[in-house]
């Protein structure tokens, strides 16, 4: 949806609305749905709301897919990048985190719902905080399943943690 920045009330505009937005490499189970108000002051636009949703997602451990919730809160200061020059630019970057920009007078909340999405998703997700993974020798899923792989090289940190330990108890 584009809303018109002339168009935005001085009173404000309050807006619902759902979207299913295509992003490559992101499967969305539930559409997204946001629920925005806009306040205007000058040629700034406020957008503040609320956006949840639900992406499938694959576990970088065990590989399994997995459904996770998204929710988050969000508060943009839009400006007119047409009427900004560079060294503006710099200033609005370094004052204000959440500063995004608007063309030709339009704000589009598809935009606003990719990039929450884009942003709330892990670089390496995991289906749980302690998913144990596949076994690197036979592939079993270790959450499901136990092997009998002996898996014979140590991670390097591993093995100084280990004699390390074997020190502390001989000394201990
Ligand atoms: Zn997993
Ligand atoms: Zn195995």
């Amino acid at each position: 949806m584009k809303i018109e920045v002339f168009d935005i009330p001085l009173e404000g505009l309050n807006i619902e609305l759902e979207d299913t937005p295509k992003i490559d490499g992101v499967t969305i189970t539930q559409p997204f749905k946001a629920i925005l108000s806009l306040d205007k002051k000058g040629l700034e636009v406020l957008v503040k709301g609320i956006i949840t949703g639900e992406v499938e997602l694959e576990c970088s451990r065990c590989l399994k897919d997995y459904k996770m919730q998204i929710k988050t809160l969000i508060e943009l200061n839009y400006h007119p990048i047409e009427e900004l020059n560079r060294e503006e630019l710099v200033e609005l970057k370094r004052d204000e985190m959440d500063v995004d920009f608007y063309r030709e007078g339009l704000i589009d909340t598809d935009d606003i719902i990719r990039d929450q999405i884009l942003l709330n998703i892990p670089m390496k997700p995991l289906c749980s905080e302690d998913c144990k993974g596949l076994c690197p020798i036979c592939g079993t899923d270790l959450n499901k399943f136990e092997c009998q792989c002996e898996v014979k090289e140590i991670d390097p940190r591993m093995a100084v943690l280990q004699s390390l330990l074997r020190r502390m108890k001989k000394y201990g």
